[in-house]
């Protein structure tokens, strides 16, 4: 048995994928004898966006033992409550989409279901965001951690980061050369596959210097080095479903304090993401070049900067999909070498951490058997899949025609899965949730309802209630609501009084 172990992982690629590899693998397999090496160039530099995260990160950061005030410092991280989409379902519209929850379930329903009819019986009555504290506090510029007051919605508040992302990488660095990891910089000019096997036995730097292995990590970006260049592994294009192909980033300077939640402004021919950091105010306005130039792009960009420039303009150009396989031979992609969905929900950094833990449920020993890999393989599919609908349906759902852009993303296609998720919740108002799929039945209604799409009926278990007790308890649940924001700090103070370098308070 012993014999068959890997004993060296290569990583190719110090951004964030990179590095979070390293420092997942080297956690957790530290007191083994497998040993983790990791090549990166700084003269071919990282992607260096990257910013806005989910929830789930907090599970990944617990994994590598990371003390979160610490991290918040290093990185210069604000909170994340959720996301505002702006300028989505009409312009001057504007909707949150939460990590927590509205209401309270009743009577084994979702608690949108008592809203619905209450609406259908009164017809203005406080909106939806009014029951969710996340996206009420979010509004408000209120953050607080979970806080220990039973059954109140301040005990279950769900949060991400926004970060700074070379500065995670730089954290995460420390953390894996602490657990031994050996990191080499240097461009890999050559990489060398065994004849009869094809798989990757070494790689070589442009100084001669070899760095053999026996899996080999492709880290190294949309250029896909490894599992691309090399293997030849093909590319699934999905821009007819997603059609986004460019960005544009410029930071700049903040002239307020920052917001717990990202903000996605939809433009003419796309979208504009607004991440406030400690430091700095991350802006991109992703689009598609079918329908605007880059220099219109970043003229459009710059027109709404709400502070001065600290760099130059980014461009970034990308191919929505994901790898034929990400998993090959004896060569995993992570990052942005398997795939790429736009950033819209943030779903990127995420899906290197699934990654990686399917990895270790699946690791590999030296026969590489095809089975495990097929099995990665599909899963992994299916994850991208289940998220790339999630991201259509922002765009599909858009009643905005005022532009060729928003006109073209309403006639793409939809998977029949989708197809079906908006035809549940137009005639029923159900969501549902398949196969642990990422987004929860609360995003999906978040951004259905918050996109307009107006439901037919409601679950007819509602009327278990009288539309008396529903209006009495829609009253009580949106007062614990407007109570409990009253009680968190403003989410700069929580930061200045918890999140801060010492030398820095
Ligand atoms: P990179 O950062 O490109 O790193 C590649 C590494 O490989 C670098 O270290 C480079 O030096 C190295 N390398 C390449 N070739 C060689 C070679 N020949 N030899 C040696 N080293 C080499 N994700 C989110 O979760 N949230 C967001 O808000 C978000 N916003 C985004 C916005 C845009 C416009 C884009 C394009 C992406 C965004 N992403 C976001 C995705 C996120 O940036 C990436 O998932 C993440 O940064 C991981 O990138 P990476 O490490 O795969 O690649």
């Amino acid at each position: 048995m012993t014999d068959k172990q890997i004993k060296n992982i290569v990583i190719i690629g110090g951004g964030t994928a990179g590095w979070m590899a390293a420092a997942a693998l080297s956690k957790i397999m530290g007191r083994s004898n497998i040993k983790i090496y990791l090549v990166e160039s700084e003269a071919i530099g990282t992607v260096g966006v990257g910013e806005a995260t989910i929830p789930q990160i907090a599970l990944f950061n617990d994994l590598l033992g990371i003390n979160e005030n610490e991290f918040m410092a290093k990185t210069q991280a604000t909170f994340k409550l959720g996301i505002e989409f702006k300028d989505w379902s009409a312009k001057g519209d504007s909707y949150i989409h939460p990590f927590g929850g509205y209401g309270v379930d009743m009577e084994g329903i979702h608690f949108h279901h008592f809203w619905l009819r209450l609406k259908s019986v009164m017809g203005n009555i406080p909106p939806l965001s009014d029951f969710c504290l996340q996206a009420y506090g979010a509004a408000r510029n209120k953050f607080t951690r979970p806080m220990d007051v039973p059954r109140s919605p301040l005990s279950k508040i769900h949060y991400a980061f926004q970060f700074d992302a070379g500065l995670y990488a730089k954290f995460l660095r420390e953390l894996s050369e602490k657990n031994g990891v050996t990191r080499t910089e240097g461009r890999v000019t050559n990489v060398v596959q065994d004849g009869a096997t094809g798989h990757i036995t070494s790689v070589t730097l442009e100084d001669g210097t070899d760095i053999k292995g026996d899996f080999f990590i492709d880290c190294t970006g949309f250029i896909g080095l490894l599992i691309s260049k090399t293997l030849g592994v093909g590319y699934d294009d999905w821009s007819e479903h997603l059609p986004v192909n460019r960005a544009v980033a410029i930071a700049c300077r903040q002239a307020d304090d920052p917001i717990p939640y990202t903000r996605a402004t939809a433009r003419d021919a796309g979208w504009q993401w607004r991440i406030p950091l400690q430091h700095r105010l991350g802006n991109g306005y992703v689009y598609c070049d079918r329908f605007l130039t880059p220099e219109q792009a970043e003229a459009d960009l710059r027109e709404t900067l709400e502070g001065e420039p600290l760099a130059p303009a980014k461009h970034l150009k990308f191919t929505t999909g994901i790898r034929d396989k990400v998993w090959h031979k004896n060569c995993l992609a992570l990052g942005l070498s398997a795939g790429f969905m736009e950033p819209l929900e943030s779903t990127s950094i995420h899906l290197i951490q699934t990654g990686l833990s399917r990895l270790m449920s699946n690791f590999p020993d030296m026969d590489f058997d095809n089975s495990v890999i097929d099995y990665y393989n599909e899963r992994t599919r299916n994850e991208y899949i289940r998220v790339r609908d999630f991201l259509v349906l922002h765009y599909k759902a858009s009643t905005r025609d005022d532009t060729p852009f928003w006109r073209h993303v309403q006639s793409l296609p939809v998977s029949d899965k989708l197809a079906q998720k908006m035809d549940v919740f137009k005639s029923t108002g159900r969501v549902f949730r398949e196969d642990n799929e990422l987004f929860n039945e609360t995003s999906w209604l978040a951004v259905m309802h918050g996109q307009k799409l107006e439901p037919k009926s409601y679950h007819p278990v509602v009327h278990v209630l009288s539309d008396a007790e529903i209006k009495q308890r829609l009253e009580e649940i949106r007062a614990t609501v407007i109570n409990s924001e009253k009680v968190m700090p403003r989410h700069i103070d929580y930061i200045n009084e918890h999140c801060k370098a010492e030398s820095e308070r």
